[in-house]
């Protein structure tokens, strides 16, 4: 069977390192030349948009899948009219716009923070005053990693936010008091069956998320899995789904959905019987899923703009370290270390061991 992967970046390198083992082949779709994952498929080097790479594609491959959001609607389109591409569209659609997202949990009974669509500087200024100060001011498109998006405190002047905005289509969020941020990564298969792995719980600085711990038996495990089930069914899904949230108290509030394989499962690698990779590959292509059961108690750091020395982190017994052959540059993701703790105690003696190596 014969995938292809719109994007070549790290999370298409991971994919089609779990694809191989399962007899899967690739095909990518990427424009730059040097992408990380070019190498490991067959690398179409294309525009997103290029009708006649995405005609070849859909000739080439059984089924399409995507490693981030924001691939042109209309490619998706043209392609779901000749092959199966999953995640199906709509998720996409949902995922790629926070409104959309936003309104679609609260639809589905998924609590949110208090948010309200902001498309000029009048709806600036009644968002502001429904939902109080601070809060945050996102562009509903286009952000991740804390991009796009501006604090409004006491003192804050909207006019100058209206300013920086340009005019981008917009939501205003309630600033969540969070006790801490956890995700959940499912997966469902063509044919429904569908997977949990533990919730984990995410550590980000400057809206970037450095560590991901894997919480096994959590007391949310079970609220987080209700919501994610929610979302399959309701998307009609296929393939790996992260959903982010605050926590608060035994309450949790839905961030954001990434319709895709995501960073805060990076750790199921090493860390799960069957990593989220692998189960996006079964998922799609219609396979049984395989166990999400963790492996002793796993974590995972981000390395951050700069590779540490190679040697030293290798030194560290139970710590497994991924390069996604990326040049590094200040605030880009070029790899991540995993580690498998044999208890708790020992998972925080790794993370500590990591740490002092960076
Ligand atoms: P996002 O781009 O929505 O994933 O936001 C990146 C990070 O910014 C989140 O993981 C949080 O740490 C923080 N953040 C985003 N939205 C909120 C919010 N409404 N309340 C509190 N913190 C937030």
């Amino acid at each position: 069977m014969k995938i292809g992967i719109i994007g070549g970046g790290q999370l298409a390198r991971m994919l089609a390192l779990a694809g191989y083992p399962l007899g899967l082949e690739f095909v990518i779709l990427e424009p730059a030349e040097d992408a990380c994952s070019a190498h490991l498929g067959e690398h179409f080097c294309a525009p997103y948009d290029d009708r006649q790479a995405l005609e070849a594609l859909a000739q080439k491959v059984d089924v399409v899948t995507y490693e981030f959001e924001n691939v042109p609607a209309s490619s998706v389109e043209f392609l779901q009219q000749q092959i199966p591409v999953y995640p199906p569209p709509k998720a996409l659609a949902c995922a790629r716009d926070r409104l959309n997202e936003k309104t679609l949990f609260r639809e589905l009974g998924i609590e949110t923070a208090e948010f309200a669509e902001v498309d000029s500087y009048e709806s600036l200024c009644q968002a502001v005053e429904r939902i109080g100060r601070p809060s945050l001011l996102k562009t509903r498109t286009l952000g991740y990693d804390g991009k796009g998006q501006q604090m409004i405190w006491e003192e804050t002047d909207l006019e100058a936010v209206w300013c920086n905005l340009n005019g981008v289509p917009a939501i205003l969020e309630a600033l969540v008091p969070f006790d801490r941020e956890v995700s959940i990564i499912a997966a469902k298969r063509v044919s429904g069956e569908m997977v949990f792995y533990p919730v984990a719980k995410n550590i980000h600085e400057e809206g970037i998320l450095r560590v991901s711990v894997s919480l096994a038996d959590d007391p949310v495990q079970t609220l987080a899995e209700a919501y994610a089930r929610k979302v399959l069914d309701a998307l009609d899904y296929v393939g790996v789904l992260a959903i982010e949230f605050f926590q608060l108290g035994d309450r949790l509030l839905a961030n954001e959905m990434a319709p895709r394989v995501h960073n805060s499962g990076h750790w199921s690698i090493e860390g799960s019987v069957c990593s989220q990779f692998e189960n996006h590959m079964r998922a799609i292509s219609d396979q049984p899923l395989g166990s999400t059961e963790n492996i002793g108690y796993p974590a995972m750091i981000n390395l951050i703009g700069t590779i540490p020395e190679r040697s030293s982190v290798l030194a560290i017994p139970g710590v497994h370290l991924h390069l996604y052959g990326k040049s590094p540059r200040p605030g880009r993701k070029v790899g991540h270390i995993t580690v498998c703790g044999k208890t708790e105690a020992d998972r925080t003696g790794l993370q500590g061991k990591v740490t002092n190596v960076l």
